[in-house]
């Protein structure tokens, strides 16, 4: 019964430490953000001990009753908070879910449409050594040269000519809303089922601040962890039709035991991304990324190159686009590091530098809106990095700015 410090320092001190990074510094990975404390206590829970194979009141282990109603909870809370005839919460991720569902739909060997990795598109959505490349015939679309949006007649022309049986909707890096009715309306036309990948954007459209895929899409997968603001995991929501299909696909396709400690985390992020308090969080975070976009699209800063992908945002994240800058994705990011705020490099569609270098910056707000900030507070962030990003910046002068405002804003204080 010794407590983590006790029976291990060395990982209790790694712990502490990261505390201290999420504590001191400004995090700006658009995937991240930070659970709350009730969230964590949920997973660092008991629950991690049961084995619980099945699904509610269908178990092949004894001892599942209060399992059983942790994960009915989840399924309810989740159903009810995207409109969802039928919801799996078993997903240890994001990349499980997606396999799951792709497992339940279509046959190896069965061509997919999948947004290209390098325009924006997730790893499970047919990049080449993932298993979604190696089991599919993965015919890639792409975001339009000059505007940057998805080629809907892209889409169209391939769904025409390649027939998928699966069309996957969805993005890891993209700055837009997508037109889940079009991708419907295509997905009919050639007899392909519809995936919609909402991981990045759930928490907005739980906040009723971006449209649904809900009512267009056979399927939707997404994480738990990113907008949504809960533990790491995946969901599966689905028509009730496909429901069977997809629960063997999770379990025993799939996974053995489910995470009911992740489980029990999630019902309680569900319960959190049904309030108000989340939804005004949720216009915080869209409302920080367009001060964020409008910031980087200043004279000061695009006289160095610097532009925003898509001229703006209409989501939790900017595309800043280092084509024409002096400084490359690595650079920037690690400049970035320096005065304590926390981004990822990131590939632009048509990018001329190496995958591990890029030309890109992906910038997101969700957990910055989570800490509480305002408007003002973007302001001051966008500043921040605007000036970094220009020539002969002076990192201790912005490195201060950075400690005022994570000072202005305790995270976790109770830990
Ligand atoms: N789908 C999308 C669109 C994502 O961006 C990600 C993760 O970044 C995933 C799926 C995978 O989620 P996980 O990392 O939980 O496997």
């Amino acid at each position: 019964n010794s407590s983590l410090h006790e029976l291990d320092p060395d990982v209790a001190a790694a712990v502490d430490a990261e505390l201290h990074r999420q504590q001191s510094t400004l995090e700006m990975i658009a995937s991240e953000n930070f659970a709350p404390v009730a969230v964590m206590e949920a997973q660092g829970s008991v629950l991690t001990n049961k084995y619980a194979e099945g699904y509610p009141g269908r178990r092949y282990y004894g001892g599942c009753e209060h399992v059983d109603v942790v994960e009915q909870i989840a399924i309810d809370r989740i159903k009810a908070l995207f409109g969802a005839e039928a919801a799996n919460v078993q997903p240890h991720s994001g990349a499980q879910a997606n396999a799951a569902a792709m497992f339940a739909l279509i046959k190896p060997g069965d061509t997919i449409l999948g947004l290209n990795l390098a325009h924006g598109g997730h790893l499970t959505h047919g990049m080449k050594i993932n298993f979604s490349g190696k089991l599919y015939n993965v015919v890639p679309y792409h975001v339009d040269e000059k505007t940057n949006l998805v080629d809907m007649e892209e889409v169209e022309r391939l769904a025409k000519e390649h027939r998928p049986k699966l069309i996957v909707a969805g993005w890891s890096a993209y700055p837009r809303q997508l037109d889940f009715a079009a991708f419907r309306r295509i997905a009919d036309e050639v007899g392909a089922y519809l995936m919609v990948d909402m991981a990045h954007f759930a928490g907005l459209v739980a906040a009723g601040l971006h449209p649904s895929p809900v009512p267009h899409a056979h399927v939707v997968t997404t994480t738990t962890h990113k907008t949504l603001g809960g533990p790491r995991g995946g969901v599966i929501l689905s028509t009730q039709a496909l429901a069977k299909k997809i629960n063997s696909a999770v379990f025993p396709g799939q996974q053995g035991g489910p995470l009911e400690h992740v489980i029990a985390a999630k019902a309680v992020s569900f319960k959190v991304a049904a309030s108000d308090d989340f939804k005004e969080r949720q216009q915080r975070t869209l409302d920080g990324a367009r001060i964020l976009a409008e910031r980087l699209m200043q004279d000061d800063v695009k006289q160095h190159g610097v532009s925003v992908l898509s001229g703006g945002t209409d989501v939790h994240l900017v595309l800043v686009d280092l084509r024409d800058s002096e400084l490359d994705g690595q650079q920037a990011e690690d400049l970035l590091h320096e005065v304590g705020i926390t981004v990822n490099r990131n590939a632009i569609p048509n990018d001329p530098r190496p995958p591990m270098v890029t030309s890109g910056l992906r910038i997101g707000t969700p957990a910055l809106a989570t800490r509480g900030f305002q408007a003002e507070d973007f302001r001051e962030v966008a500043d921040i990095i605007a000036e970094a990003l220009k020539p002969g910046y002076d990192a201790d002068a912005l490195k201060a700015r950075v400690t005022a405002l994570a000072g202005k804003f305790p995270l976790y204080p109770s830990l």
